[in-house]
């Protein structure tokens, strides 16, 4: 490929090359006749000789580099090049040595024999290079490069035999005092035509090496320049005569520089930018090995290295901060993960602007962030840099249309106190950022308890696998209290675990684990299944009809087919739709767009549809307007202080307000007293659930209890009515 702006150059040399010959042309074309004297007979053997020798030189040197580099280049163009130079040196050396005043050569020097000897290197040089335009360029065994240079002998010898014939053979070039003959302008001109015809073969062939043509162009201009030149001298002391053996030289010289560009300077280049080339995609994938591609982190390595270098030069307190980010993982199962990349980026600049320079951010694994910092005062200062990364994810991230918030789990585990080891280091401070999403402030430094707690979650991880095929899981189901008609209407089903040696273990703790390890997906897939058969024999043992709420996890929400899997369960199970509730929490809501067209096509089931734990969630309200929303359910923690807090009493008058102008039905979660219950009746609230009318109970209990459950729930609603009477 020609690259324009490395080409340009030359090009700009050349042309200043050519002028200057013009202009060096012209001042001796109009002094010619100054400058006679100076190169006159006296002084023009010397002159001439200086000249041959020059020419001998390039012309020799072009021989010896093509020999010395066909080993490596083994091109038989290159060899037939060499030995074509080769002939011209040799009978260049004969022209010197014959010429008209040297010194005694075989015979007495005579113009005849000179320039006979000029005129057959000249005609050579010119049909040998056009013959190089029909050699196909093939690769030659070295062994013939003797058989190639030794032809040059053979030629030479076979002109001396001709041009030293007892009598002359050839018709003479010159003569002296008239000047050049006419078979001389004959032979010049048609050197002059070859050439002509090389330099349009050159400019056809120019875009495929531009340098070297354009020196061989040059080239061709000087050969036909001194070719016209030796047509106009009328002795050989003729000033014409001595500027045309110039601008021979410079010929020579010009093919001496094409020569030695395509052979040594071309290829040298190539290998320096091929080294430089090299270099830098070394550099590239040594960075890329150690840097993460999304966020230009260092990464995982990068970090192993780092801290193996330099935790152990000192014994001062280090540590590290596995910072997690809330809900990521549901960010790329929900849009994608360019949309994660993204939020990833846009966090890692963030806490890089936070950051002091010294510490050491990473990222690990594409979605968890590990900062290193090498010189911990107190505890207490951690404390506060995690609070500032925290503050970082206030603003919500602009990412093309969407509006996404997150928040940060930060772990910390301390360098010599929780380990000295930098792998184990790095895993305590992933396990207590594990358990800073459970506490509020979302920051946690590693204790060895929290080592214990996860190695007990690996284990339940282990057998959540199979507790379902072994049949370890079950249902119970809370009944909801409709307050207007004293009816349980519905019931919440709520999963459990016996789990085989641990026994009962709280859907608190396998939820988290379910959903964390996927297992949420068959889970909940078979609790919406049992849940819906559920209703369906109740019907069937003659019970009124009950709906029932199925609780969905985030990780369900953006299963691909839940819509589909929904609309099989109902079918199959044979469960009207307007039966099943299916429970959201508000963490659901990190992107509105997304949820809003699931919900919408669950809807279209004709399913309903409750936000759980309402009022949890921290997240704006807005989204309440967007989603198809049947029911709020009152978080329990709410409800359990109606009594002695006022604020949380006002909050949940505010929720029953608010869903009456939205038009949502409410369900107070968690009633354990009868001043909660009172409470909401004259709130208004239109269905309770809480241990104050019964606990979550296997679906036989509730079949075989229905009516004392409801007895019960009659005189807890009349015992109301009566004291408040
Ligand atoms: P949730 O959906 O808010 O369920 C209500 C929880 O409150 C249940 O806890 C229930 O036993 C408890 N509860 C009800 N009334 C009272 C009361 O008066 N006092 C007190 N102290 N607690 C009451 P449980 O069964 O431990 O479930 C905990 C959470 O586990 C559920 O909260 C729900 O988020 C999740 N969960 C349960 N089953 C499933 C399931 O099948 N799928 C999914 N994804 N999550 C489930
Ligand atoms: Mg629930
Ligand atoms: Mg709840």
């Amino acid at each position: 490929m020609w690259k324009f702006n490395e080409d340009f150059s030359f090009v700009r040399h050349g042309f200043r090359f050519i002028l200057f010959s013009m202009i060096f042309l012209i001042v001796i074309g109009l002094g010619s006749y100054k400058f006679y004297e100076i190169f006159g007979e006296n002084n023009y053997v010397a002159i001439h000789l200086m000249m041959g020798i020059l020419i001998i030189v390039v012309t020799m040197s072009i021989s010896i580099q093509s020999w010395l580099i066909s080993p490596y280049i083994l091109s038989n163009r290159f060899l037939y090049v060499g030995a074509l130079f080769l002939t011209i040196s040799f009978i260049e050396i004969a022209h010197t040595l014959t010429y008209k005043g040297m010194p005694f050569f075989i015979t007495e020097s005579t113009p005849y024999v000179a320039t006979w000897f000029y005129m057959l290197s000249r005609l050579l040089l010119s049909i040998g290079f056009l013959s190089m335009f029909f050699i196909k360029e093939k690769g030659i065994k070295l062994i013939y490069r003797w058989l190639i240079y030794s032809l040059p002998f053979v030629i030479i010898i076979g002109c001396f035999s001709v041009l030293y014939a007892q009598s002359p053979i050839l018709p003479p070039l010159m003569i002296e005092g008239e000047g050049p003959t006419v078979l001389k302008n004959t032979l010049q001109y048609t050197a002059v035509a070859l050439q002509m015809v090389i330099m349009v073969l050159l400019l056809k062939n120019f875009k495929k090496a531009p340098k070297i043509i354009f020196l061989l162009l040059c080239s061709s201009i000087y050969l036909i320049m001194s070719d016209f030149l030796y047509t106009m001298y009328q002795d050989v002391y003729d000033i014409k005569n001595f500027v045309g053996h110039t601008f021979e030289l410079g010929a020579f010289y010009l093919l001496f520089r094409a020569m030695y560009y395509s052979s040594i300077e071309k290829p040298f280049k190539q290998l320096v930018d091929t080294q430089e080339h090299l270099e830098k995609s070394r550099e590239k994938m040594h960075y890329m090995a150690y840097h993460n591609e999304i966020t230009n982190l260092p990464n995982e390595r990068f970090l192993m290295e780092s801290l193996k270098k330099d935790l152990y030069i000192s014994n001062s307190q280090k540590a590290i901060l596995a910072i997690g980010i809330e809900r990521i993982a549901a960010i790329k199962a929900s849009l994608g993960s360019t949309y994660a990349d993204q939020m990833i980026s846009l966090i890692a600049q963030r806490l890089k602007n936070v950051l002091p320079e010294k510490y050491l951010l990473c990222l690990l694994r594409e979605d968890y962030f590990v900062v290193y910092i090498d010189e911990v005062n107190n505890t207490h200062q951690l404390e506060l840099l995690s609070q500032q990364l925290q503050f970082v994810m206030e603003e919500s991230f602009q990412i093309q249309h969407f509006s996404l918030n997150s928040q940060l789990n930060i772990g910390i585990a301390l360098f010599p106190t929780d380990s000295n080891r930098e792998e184990e280091l790095i895993r305590f401070a992933l396990y207590a950022m594990h358990e800073a999403q459970k506490t509020p402030i979302r920051i946690r430094f590693y204790e060895s308890s929290i080592s214990n707690e996860m190695t007990e979650r690996l284990l339940l991880e282990n057998d959540l696998h199979d507790a379902l095929a072994n049949q370890e899981l079950f249902l119970e189901y809370q009944p909801q209290l409709d307050l207007y008609t004293g009816q349980i209407k519905s019931v919440e089903a709520l999963v459990r675990w016996q789990h085989p040696k641990k026994g009962w273990i709280s859907p608190g703790v396998f939820i988290p684990i379910a959903e964390e390890s996927g297992l949420i997906i068959p889970i909940g897939q078979w609790v919406l299944e049992t849940a819906c058969k559920q209703v369906k024999s109740w019907e069937a043992a003659g019970l009124p009809p009950i709906k029932v709420a199925v609780n969905l996890s985030l990780g369900q929400l953006f299963q691909q087919n839940l819509v589909e899997l929904i609309h099989n369960v109902l079918e199959k199970t044979q469960l009207e739709p307007k039966y099943l509730q299916l429970e959201i929490t508000e963490s659901m809501t990190i992107n509105i767009d997304h949820m809003t067209t699931i919900l919408h096509k669950l809807k279209a089931l004709g399913v309903t549809i409750a936000v759980d734990d309402f009022g949890t969630g921290y997240s704006s309200l807005s989204y309440l307007k967007d989603f198809p929303i049947d029911c709020l359910k009152i978080d329990r923690s709410f409800v359990q202080k109606i009594q002695s807090n006022s604020t949380d009493k006002a909050l949940v008058g505010m929720i029953l307000s608010m869903a009456k102008h939205l038009q949502l039905k409410v369900v107070a979660e968690g009633i354990e007293e009868i001043e909660q219950l009172s409470y909401l009746i004259d709130s208004e609230c239109d269905t309770v659930q809480g241990f104050l009318f019964s606990k979550p109970v296997p679906p036989h209990i509730l079949q075989e209890n229905y009516q004392t459950l409801h007895n019960n729930a009659k005189s807890i609603l009349e015992s109301i009515t009566t004291s408040e009477v």
